[in-house]
């Protein structure tokens, strides 16, 4: 027995005989050319397969995984297009090399690029270009061969890495797992496989060699074991785990169409956090009663410039209307600290968590936040919208933020445009400062959300990003169930209702004390409403509500 312990990106557990994926790659031919003009056309044409290839996988990937995973060879689609990277490559072609060897070295110094940035999304893209470049030189060296299509028997694939297109075009009925050597959670790679719900372990470096092909390996992708032919005991064991994941999954999807109640009859939302309006989907399949913080920022990093009015009005339209009815909060632009786009050439500041960030961005700068709001309320005609405000810490800022609402009332109005007067307006709860005044701002709020990973942070001191603070940064600490607790009365005290849109909100080893509390609404990632809504089905909060709370008041704690 060969144990190696991974990272776990796509849980589940998986058993099967290794199957070794070779490329089959050639190395690009290096050659100088005299007519650089029909090399230049040669890779134009080798270019336009290539986007048409991306254009089937994402129709495959919209069919197989949902529109995210579509989603995700159609930016591949416009990568093969960008202009920097089609610059390049011009360039070397121009200079008198052969198409094959400009991409690949085009794709090698962008990749590097990727690598080395310090922004995880950004590094973890290193893999798609090479995807693409891998794809391009292929079609200009006549490479088409699938190394996939040998797979007979369903396998568990190891790999030294895989790239997204690689990863989507797996037969799922002979794909029982993967591992890769190298690899990124935050990569595609790793999205794929979860939304594909195939068990796979990342960064197991070279522990697996050519010889154990056809052996049996068990993977977990939970907790990253691998282990190779593994002794009846643990093989006993894991395939017990492995049969109680499959049954406790299929009892989740019986939920689908239940209610969020317990078991003494107390109703709580399971709503959901979204970052576009391609989440939507998800929110559905995984039946999320609504949207309750959809993070309104990534439209606006995934653009080059500001987007316009008309385009921050078709997204929150185009959600709020699959929604159909169901409430959609949208929260306002939460950018700078980690969230930064180029664009708004934002200072560089010592402590950006601490800086000129979220709410105090829109505030200092009114058209950004004007035409956020324009785009929010012309898409509430079209369903139940509510609108949230970020990091708030003062009662002014909340004043403020409503009254730029009221004026882009006024001007829709008198421009006959039709939207809802009754989007309501709420605050996150990110700060000590808005818990120690969550009485005051909740006379004025419709509505609190809040934010724990940053009321963490703040709370606690802990930077979130510092990826060295471990314990330090514990959302349990009694410090932050407290404030949940302080700021829900609070809201309650005037009549309005408190939900929690962090991370902790999925947490369910809290979920019987946010019941206590008197929580009332819970949104979470899609994929957690149904593990959410069973454990509140098992709770009965009228029985645990007085030791949970006596617990939190507690010298304890
Ligand atoms: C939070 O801070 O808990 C929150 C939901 O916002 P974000 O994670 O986007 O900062
Ligand atoms: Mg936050």
């Amino acid at each position: 027995m060969l144990t190696i312990q991974g990272k776990g990106v796509s849980s589940g557990i998986a058993v099967g005989p290794v199957f070794f994926f070779r490329r089959a790659e050639k190395a690009a031919s290096r050659h100088m050319v005299k007519d650089t003009d029909a090399e230049w056309q040669r890779f134009l044409a080798a270019q336009a397969q290539a986007i048409e290839e991306l254009g089937e996988l994402a129709e495959k990937a919209r069919a197989e995984a949902g529109d995210d995973a579509a989603l995700l060879f159609e930016t591949h689609q416009m990568m093969a297009e960008d202009l920097d990277y089609v610059d390049a490559i011009e360039e070397a072609v121009r200079g008198g090399l052969n198409a094959e060897a400009a991409v690949e070295d085009t794709g090698n110094q962008f990749s590097a690029m990727f690598s080395s940035m310090e922004d995880d999304y950004m590094r973890a893209r290193a893999a798609d270009v090479l995807d693409i470049s891998r794809r391009i030189a292929g079609i200009l060296q006549g490479v088409s061969e699938n190394a996939l299509a040998r797979i007979e028997t369903p396998v568990i694939l190891v790999a030294e890495d895989l790239t997204p297109s690689e990863t989507i075009q797996l037969d799922k009925r002979k794909l029982l797992g993967f591992v890769t050597a190298a690899g990124s959670a935050s990569g595609h790679t790793a999205i794929l496989a979860r939304t594909m719900g195939i068990p796979a372990v990342i960064g197991i470096g070279d522990a697996l060699k050519s010889e154990h092909e056809g052996r049996e390996v068990i993977i977990d992708g939970a907790t990253g074991e691998v282990v190779l032919e593994a002794d009846v005991l643990i093989r006993e064991a894991m395939l017990k785990k492995r049969a109680e994941q499959i049954a406790f999954k299929e009892l989740l999807e019986g939920m689908k169409g239940e209610e969020n109640v317990t078991l003494d009859g107390r109703h709580i939302k399971v709503y959901c956090n979204i970052g576009g309006p391609d989440d939507i989907s998800a929110v559905k399949v995984n039946d999320g009663g609504g949207v309750g913080l959809f993070r309104s920022e990534f439209l606006y990093l995934a653009c080059e410039d500001y987007p316009t009015e008309d385009e921050l009005f078709e997204a929150y339209r185009s959600a709020v209307s699959a929604m159909e009815g169901r409430t959609v909060i949208i929260r306002t632009l939460d950018i700078g600290a980690d969230k930064q786009a180029d664009y708004f050439r934002l200072d560089k500041e010592e402590n950006p968590a601490m800086g000129l960030r979220a709410v105090r961005i829109c505030l200092t700068r009114p058209e950004v936040f004007r035409t956020q709001l324009r785009a929010l309320y012309r898409a509430s005609a079209y369903g139940k919208l509510g609108i949230m405000f970020p990091m708030i810490t003062s009662v002014w800022e909340l004043r403020e933020c409503r009254r730029a609402c009221q004026m882009v009332q006024k001007e829709l109005e008198q421009e006959g445009v039709v939207f809802d007067p009754a989007v309501e307006l709420g605050v996150m709860i990110e700060t000590p400062a808005a818990v120690m005044i969550s009485d005051r701002l909740a006379k004025e709020a419709d509505f609190f959300s809040i934010g724990t990973n940053d009321l963490t942070q703040y709370m606690l001191a802990c930077d979130r990003q510092c990826s060295h603070l471990g314990r330090f940064y514990d959302p349990h600490h009694p410090a932050v169930l407290r404030a949940i607790r302080q700021v829900t009365e609070n809201a309650h005290r005037y009549g309005k209702w408190a939900g929690i849109c962090g991370e902790l909100g999925a947490d369910t080893e809290l979920t019987a004390l946010f019941l206590a509390i008197g929580v009332d609404e819970l949104s979470v990632s899609p994929n957690m409403v149904l593990p959410l809504r069973y454990a509140i089905r098992g709770i009965d909060v009228g029985k645990e509500r007085e030791r949970l709370l006596a617990e939190l008041d507690s010298d304890a704690q």
